[in-house]
Formats: C-alpha cells, sequence, structure tokens
C-alpha cells in the first residue's frame, strides 16, 4: 500500500514514503509535520504502509477462495474511514 497525503502548509501531494525517508518532514517545503512527535509519525506511516499491504492481500486471498459468507465493509474499513475523515475536517478547518 502506496499511502498518499496532502500537505496543509503548502498543498502539494506526498508519498508516506516521502514523509519517511526525510523524518517526518515535508518533502517539498523542509518543515516537520509535527513539532513533537517526528518519529511516532514516521512509525506509524511504516506501520499503516506495511499492515495496509497485508490487509489488502489478506482480503484478496478471501476473495480468491469465493467462500460462503459476505463481509460487513464497515466492520472492515470504517474505522479507517473515520480516521482518514478525523483528517480532512482539520484541513477543513485551519484552510
Ligand atoms: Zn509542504
Amino acid at each position: 500500500m502506496r499511502i498518499k497525503g496532502t500537505c496543509k502548509r503548502c498543498g502539494r501531494e506526498f508519498l508516506a514514503d516521502q514523509v519517511i525517508d526525510d523524518g517526518g518532514r515535508c518533502p517539498w517545503d523542509g518543515e516537520p509535520f509535527t513539532a513533537d512527535y517526528a518519529m511516532v509519525l514516521v512509525d506509524a506511516l511504516k506501520a499503516a504502509q506495511m499492515f495496509g499491504t497485508r490487509l489488502e492481500r489478506a482480503l484478496e486471498e478471501i476473495a480468491d477462495i469465493h467462500p460462503a459468507f459476505t463481509l460487513d465493509r464497515d466492520s472492515v474499513l470504517g474505522a479507517l474511514n473515520r480516521s482518514i475523515a478525523s483528517l480532512e475536517q482539520n484541513l477543513v478547518r485551519q484552510g
């Protein structure tokens, strides 16, 4: 999973890999995305991409088997959608 984002300061898009490589800084304006939690941010971005990929693959495996059930979409995506939405709300307020 290659996570993309948008900087709230300069408005440019970036890949999470760029932020990880830059130690938690925007690859375009060079400023840190968080004053005090750079390593937490970098570790969490790494984990989100790694486990996101594992989640995608596991769901593909389940789908390929064609089991005799459906999955509740919100049970898989609900918490993810809420976390991403909270970041977007923050963007609207600051913008
Ligand atoms: Zn920026």
